[in-house]
C-alpha cells in the first residue's frame, strides 16, 4: 500500500510550503488510486491527481468543498455527509455504510463514527490492502469504538489541530472540536499501534518550529517505542 499525503493543512488561515493544501490522502495499491477527502483548496485541482474514486470523512469545507463542481470519478461518503452535499453536481454518488467493510477499487474501507461536529458528522476510515492496515481520521475528538477501529492497525494517521491544548467545546450534551495529539498518541499506546503520523495541521504546527515540535512529540511517546511524525504535503510512504 502506498500513501501520498496530498495535503496536510487544517481549517486555518496560515499556509506554508510544507502545509499548503487542505488535508487529503491518496491511497494506492496496484492500479487502485483512492483519494480520501477533497477540501476547498482542491477545487479545480484534484482532477490532476487522477483518483479512481474519492472517499469523504465529512462535509466540512476543508474536506469536501473541492467537489462543488462535481467529480469525474465515483465519490463515496456516509449517509449523513451526502445529506449535506445534496446540491453538489456529483453524478456517481455511492454510499459507504458505517461499520461495513466496502471494497473501493481493490482497497478495503471501513467507516468508524467519530465525535467531531454536530452539523457535519464525521467518520474515520480503517483502510486495508494486502497486509497493510491503517486508520485515517483527520478530524476527531474520539472514536466511538476505538478498540475495533484500531485493531491490527500498523499506522494511525490523526488530527494535528492542537498538540496539547484542549480544542473541545460543549454544544448541549454533545462535544465538538479536536482531540489534542497527546491524547491520540495515548490511544495508540493503549491499542498497540506502533506508528502515528499527524496530519490536518493547525496553526501550532504550521506556524511553529517543526524541529521543536518533533522534540515535544518524542517527549510524549517516551518509553513505549511509538514512532510519531508530522506529515507534510508530498510526503510518501510505502507499507508492505
Ligand atoms: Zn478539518
Ligand atoms: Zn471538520
Amino acid at each position: 500500500m502506498k500513501l501520498l499525503f496530498l495535503g496536510t493543512r487544517g481549517e486555518i488561515e496560515a499556509r506554508t510550503r510544507r502545509h499548503r493544501m487542505h488535508s487529503s490522502l491518496l491511497v494506492s495499491y496496484g492500479s487502485a488510486r483512492v483519494m480520501v477527502d477533497c477540501g476547498l483548496d482542491w477545487l479545480g485541482k484534484f482532477e490532476q491527481v487522477r483518483p479512481r474514486a474519492i472517499v469523504l470523512t465529512h462535509a466540512h469545507p476543508d474536506h469536501a468543498w473541492g467537489l462543488k463542481n462535481g467529480a469525474p470519478c465515483p465519490v463515496y461518503a456516509p449517509e449523513k455527509t451526502w445529506q449535506t452535499l445534496q446540491l453538489y453536481p456529483i453524478k456517481k454518488r455511492l454510499l459507504i455504510k458505517e461499520r461495513t467493510p466496502t471494497k473501493i477499487s481493490d482497497i478495503m474501507f471501513e467507516a468508524f463514527p467519530v465525535e467531531h461536529s454536530i452539523l457535519a458528522p464525521a467518520v474515520g476510515y480503517n483502510v486495508s490492502a494486502g497486509r497493510a492496515r491503517i486508520f485515517y481520521a483527520p478530524d476527531l475528538i474520539f472514536i466511538h469504538d476505538r478498540a475495533a477501529a484500531l485493531k491490527d492497525v500498523r499506522l494511525y494517521i490523526g488530527d494535528g489541530a492542537t498538540l496539547t491544548r484542549s480544542f473541545v467545546r460543549k454544544r448541549g450534551k454533545r462535544l465538538i472540536g479536536h482531540a489534542p495529539v497527546r491524547t491520540q498518541l495515548a490511544w495508540c499506546k493503549k491499542e498497540r499501534v506502533p506508528q502515528a503520523i499527524i496530519t490536518h495541521c493547525g496553526s501550532e504546527i504550521v506556524s511553529g518550529d517543526e524541529r521543536r515540535l518533533l522534540a515535544r512529540l518524542r517527549a510524549m511517546d517516551t518509553g513505549t517505542g511509538l514512532q510519531a511524525r508530522i506529515a507534510y504535503d508530498g510526503m510518501e510512504l510505502i507499507l508492505r
